[in-house]
């Protein structure tokens, strides 16, 4: 029997698998002439776009059985590991190949009617703990009428939802950084809170920050009475012991058993301080709490209804939580590397949308406008590629400041892997010089000043554009 999550469900879509607008609902989740319709169909023309609906990485994009073609994406949300999958496409409309990082809204496929199917649509299917690792298949309607529909005018919804469902580490271990006779407790400890902010990096960063690895004789015992690699004081071992290696004595100097440990008591932590933030007794970070809980106790947090302050808190517990949540980055896999840039890409782009519709309607005027903003009132087109630059990348990107100049920067792609802050450039002079440059603000359209008329609008980008990324 297929099996229904009845608990809760993964972390909302970021973006929808295909723009509001351009589909219809064909069929939906659940039984279909005596067999279980596991996603959803959304019916559009052949070639309809079809987007990644979360932040991940593609770990199939090929032929499959009754799909023609899938495409299968790998996410770590802040509720677990969760894939999506996307069925029915032609060879020629699968835009992405295994491996390949890919971010929420991009464009990885066109609609086919390939395999089992009656039709040009979309098979959409979402799967909490992940479709190669056999998890559970769940209904994605509810979560698509939650997401931001693919438009330029949602990037910013778009990057409150990644906030929401950030790409949270955890997937793993980055190899060789933790030494190895922690890595098997660190990942059971792990895995013994699922769908939580206690994952195997962040459990190694808070070790680090305890014992720095060490244990056994190497581990000299604290003034405080602190022992063993998680350093438990006496009476909080007789709590939270544990015999996780089964040898018959829970030992808190045994590398196993004080790591298992460590990782309960911060299971429970994280769950206090997630039902004290949910419930408004307590502000701030589940995870940040948890590890000051563990450090001053959970009373502490309760009293400060947060983060503690003054005295020791602020001179130890503080710096201990900020420590730990960079040693948990050092820890996490470089696959959460590439996933966290991804996100910031997908950040940098709410930038460029934010930064160019803030003088929509601004008047054009010639040589106007710089880091800063407009000049006399106005900017020209390199005027504002270069405000919309600056202030999306955070100031580390300056451009020069004609369009000619402008030209030679970056590198050229194609259209249909532009992207938000990428340069248009059009009117081309007989010597193939562009006279023009406008800014992508989303699949097709960009911002420019136009001396046409004679304000900053959006417009399409220009059949003969030539598209130019710079960062
Ligand atoms: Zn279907």
């Amino acid at each position: 029997m297929p099996q229904q999550l009845s608990s809760s469900p993964p972390c909302a879509l970021t973006t929808g698998p295909m723009a509001k607008g351009t589909y219809k609902l064909s069929s939906t989740f659940g039984q279909r002439g005596g067999e279980f319709h596991r996603g959803i169909d959304l019916a559009a023309p052949r070639g309809t776009a079809i987007y990644a609906a979360l932040d991940g990485k593609v770990v199939a994009a090929g032929e499959a059985s009754g799909f023609g073609n899938w495409i299968v994406i790998d996410s770590n949300t802040a509720n677990g590991l969760v894939s999506t999958v996307y069925g029915h496409m032609y060879n020629d409309g699968v835009f992405v190949k295994t491996g390949d990082i890919v971010k929420a809204g991009q464009h990885i496929a066109a609609v086919g009617s390939n395999g089992q199917s009656s039709g040009p649509h979309l098979h959409f299917e979402l799967w909490q703990g992940g479709r190669l690792q056999n998890g559970k298949f769940v209904d994605p309607a509810p979560m698509l009428e939650q997401a931001a529909p693919t438009a330029s005018q949602d990037a910013l919804k778009m990057a409150h939802a990644i906030a929401d469902c950030a790409v949270k580490p955890g997937a793993g271990l980055a190899a060789g950084k933790v030494p190895a006779e922690f890595v098997p407790w660190l990942l059971k400890g792990a895995a013994d809170c699922p769908n939580s902010g206690i994952t195997a990096p962040l459990l190694a960063g808070q070790v680090k920050a305890e014992s720095n690895f060490r244990y056994g004789a190497a581990l000299v015992t604290s003034s405080a009475g602190a022992l063993g690699p998680a350093q438990f004081l006496p009476g909080t071992w007789e709590t939270w012991k544990v015999d996780a290696d089964n040898n018959g004595v829970a030992d808190v100097h045994s590398i196993a058993d004080a790591v298992v440990a460590q990782a309960h008591f911060m299971c429970k932590n994280w769950q206090d301080t997630s039902a004290g933030i949910k419930s408004g007794a307590l502000i701030g970070d589940a995870v940040d709490l948890a590890l000051a809980a563990y450090n001053a106790g959970f009373g502490a947090v309760q009293a400060a209804g947060g983060m503690p302050s003054g005295g020791d808190y602020t001179t130890q517990t503080r710096p201990y939580v900020r420590k730990i949540r960079d040693y948990e980055r050092e820890f996490a896999s470089t696959d959460f590397e590439a996933l966290k840039s991804a996100g910031q890409q997908v950040d940098r782009e709410s930038k460029v949308v934010q930064a160019a519709r803030e003088y929509l309607g601004t008047a054009y005027f010639w040589g106007g406008g710089n880091i800063k903003g407009p000049t006399h009132g106005g900017f020209d087109a390199p005027g504002l590629a270069t405000y919309v630059t600056y202030t999306s990348t955070g100031g580390s990107l300056t451009l020069p400041r004609t369009v000619q100049q402008q030209w030679t920067k970056g590198t050229e792609v194609t259209a249909d892997r532009a992207k938000p802050g990428d340069l248009v450039f059009s009117e081309w002079n007989p010597n193939g010089i562009p006279r023009h440059v406008g800014i992508v603000i989303s699949s097709g359209v960009m911002i420019h000043a136009s001396t046409g008329d004679g304000k900053i609008v959006e417009a399409p980008i220009p059949a003969d554009a030539k598209i130019r990324s710079i960062s």
